[in-house]
């Protein structure tokens, strides 16, 4: 199951989203679950990231933070990363659907 917002987390935490985006996925967080801790990864690895020094040595720390992350993920998920999906997860079944609410 994918969800859209994964894909703006990283978006949200460079605050490139706008004022209402923001809101929505903070809303969003509020009831998802798998947001809220991928959010948490990805404010580790940008702490992580900002604390590096300025020198390539970072390959190791990289490397060791990535395992981490894929290790505390459970792996029925694995196959979250595919692009379908996208909003129509949200919509209840509507076959033929163009019925328009107005
Ligand atoms: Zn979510």
């Amino acid at each position: 199951m994918h969800d859209p917002w994964i894909d703006r987390l990283s978006d949200y935490l460079d605050g490139e989203l706008t004022a209402p985006e923001r809101a929505a996925l903070e809303a969003h967080l509020v009831t998802c679950e798998e947001c809220r801790s991928t959010l948490d990864d990805l404010e580790r690895i940008v702490d992580t990231a900002r604390a590096l020094p300025p020198r390539p040595p970072a390959r190791d720390l990289w490397s060791g933070v990535a395992s981490r992350i894929e290790s505390s993920r459970p792996g029925h998920d694995a196959h979250a990363v595919s692009d379908d999906g996208d909003g129509r997860l949200h919509r209840p079944g509507n076959p033929g659907g163009s019925r328009g609410p107005l």
